[in-house]
């Protein structure tokens, strides 16, 4: 018997059966003795739309009232959440962010939790309560209600986990756990019984949505336990942990897809020292953060640099380097959003050189074009033309895993 924050995804509760169905999950976790904290996104596509009403009115609207806007599809789920859960006859209390206490800092739009205050969420679970949490929200300094980026509820979840000290979190989504690749993508993708913290956190920030990265950043640092499984099957999930029981012979973890991805080529920049300092510093200052950064060897006393960065920050980084053309000293800007970024993971990959190999064949084998190429001791990343991305998931995908299957 102990605690249990349950976390339940967009389309866990796209609808109202949908949502009697995670109320039974809910209450049936209660009636075991478990006292029960829940976070709940926005229904289905509830963001997506309020996003798309925005732009009806105002593209530019400011990031507050954005967040004003969207922080409201958690609450409608929270609220008929716990209408279903009152039916089923068990005492229940759903909150907003600001009271469950989750203080943020003031980033509109992509928060980071402060501290969470859990008074009110703690006198409801004493009075035995069911306890329903909108998910991705907060306050910060002002009183305005932030939100935590795209898929922050997660991060909702795992915060009162660590706060709570949860027993366990437990993520409910729409597939059955952590793939070796998502499942919608590659049909023979395998579900790992258990991944390491630091194997989700590469596969989360290189674009398995399955997770928000900061959730398992934060599950790692205050050791929550923490698990993904379906809310429909009744499957066992996915264990995130310190240790995990790895896929010895592939040593690759997952492959991952990124789309939100753009590359900028700076061509024809001086070859001396500084250059490179000073572009990226000016990157820095203006708050674009750079992923993969390539440097052409020097020719004739000239160079290239190329780098990536999120599609969203494609333009504002082209307009800051125009600004400083004359600082920089360079012929031309190519900036290219239609690429994407195709990345393996694995903690085994360090002691084995062939690993990076495997997958440029696998690529060499289906004609795919590497444009860019990054590694780390965990992961090694391609950037690709967007439209072979899918193809790069899957053949790659089955250099490793199709011989492990043939063995
Ligand atoms: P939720 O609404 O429950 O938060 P998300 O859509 O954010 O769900 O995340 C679940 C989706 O993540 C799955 O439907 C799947 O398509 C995708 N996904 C991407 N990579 C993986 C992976 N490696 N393992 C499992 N799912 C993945
Ligand atoms: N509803 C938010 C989103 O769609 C948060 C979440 O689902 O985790 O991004
Ligand atoms: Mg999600």
């Amino acid at each position: 018997m102990g605690l249990i924050v349950q976390k339940f995804g967009g389309s866990s509760v796209a609808d109202s059966d949908k949502i009697r169905n995670v109320a039974r999950i809910i209450t049936e976790t209660y009636r075991r003795g478990h006292k029960v904290v829940v976070v709940l996104s926005a229904q289905g596509d509830t963001t997506d739309d309020l996003i798309a009403k925005a732009n009806e009115i105002n593209p530019k609207a400011s990031k507050r009232e954005m967040d004003m806007l969207l922080s409201t599809g958690e609450q409608i789920s929270c609220a008929l959440c716990a209408m279903a859960i009152e039916r089923l006859g068990c005492p229940v209390v759903s909150l907003t962010g600001w009271q469950a206490g989750m203080k943020t800092n003031s980033v509109y739009g992509n928060a980071a939790i402060k501290r969470i205050d859990a008074e009110r969420v703690l006198a409801e679970l004493d009075k035995n309560a069911i306890v329903i949490v909108t998910g991705f929200q907060g306050i910060n300094k002002y009183d305005d209600i932030t939100t935590l980026g795209r898929g922050g509820s997660d991060t909702s979840a795992v915060a009162l986990a660590a706060v709570l000290k949860a027993d366990l979190c437990q993520i409910y989504t729409d597939v059955d756990g952590v793939y070796t690749a998502d499942p919608r993508l590659v049909k023979d993708a395998r579900k790992l019984d258990e991944i390491t913290f630091d194997e989700m956190l590469e596969l989360a920030t290189l674009g398995a949505q399955v997770l928000h990265n900061r959730s398992v950043e934060m599950a790692k640092r205050y050791n929550v336990k923490l698990e993904v499984l379906s809310s429909f099957s009744g499957q066992p999930g996915t264990k995130v942990k310190e240790v995990a029981k790895g896929m010895e012979k592939t040593h690759v973890s997952g492959v991952a897809k990124d789309k939100n991805v753009a590359r900028l080529a700076l061509v024809g920049l001086e070859d001396e020292p500084g250059i490179a300092f000073k572009i990226f510093s000016l990157l820095a200052k203006n708050n674009i953060n750079v992923d993969i950064i390539l440097q052409s060897i020097g020719r004739e006393d000239s160079k290239d640099i190329s780098f990536t960065v999120a599609k969203d920050d494609m333009e504002s980084a082209r307009a800051l380097l125009e600004e400083n053309r004359e600082a920089i000293h360079f012929d031309r800007i190519d900036v290219s959003d239609n690429i994407a970024k195709v990345s393996i993971v694995g903690a085994g990959m360090v002691h084995n050189p062939g690993v990076a190999a495997t997958m440029f064949e696998a690529l060499f084998n289906a004609g795919i074009n590497i444009h860019m190429i990054s590694t780390s001791e965990i992961k090694v990343s391609v950037l690709v033309d967007a439209a072979d991305a899918d193809k790069a998931v899957q053949v790659v995908h089955s250099k490793f895993y199709g011989e492990i299957n043939g063995q």
